[in-house]
């Protein structure tokens, strides 16, 4: 049972790098889509974040950006844009 051995011809192993060479920009934009989906998804679950009450919004305030349209943490009651926001 030598066959499987001598398979890999010259030919074989040409049409193998010709298909790596076709195939290998095509993994880089896969790859690519698939990084902006998670980005996307990643965007919608921060605009999530944005709907939260003004008391999860102060215990995320540390770590999290403040959406420019929330109540602003410092407990002012305006938006964080018309408040400690201004010029960020
Ligand atoms: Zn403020």
């Amino acid at each position: 049972m030598h066959e499987i051995e001598v398979d890999m011809s010259p030919e074989h192993l040409e049409a193998v790098k010709a298909a790596k060479e076709l195939f290998e920009p095509i993994k880089e934009k896969t790859f690519n889509t698939l990084m902006n989906r998670h980005q996307r998804r990643a965007a919608v679950a921060e605009e999530r974040h944005a709907d939260r009450p003004v008391h999860t919004v102060l215990t995320m305030a540390g770590s999290k950006k403040i959406g420019r349209n929330q109540s602003c943490p410092c407990n002012s009651g305006r938006k964080y844009k018309k408040c400690c926001g201004i010029g960020a």
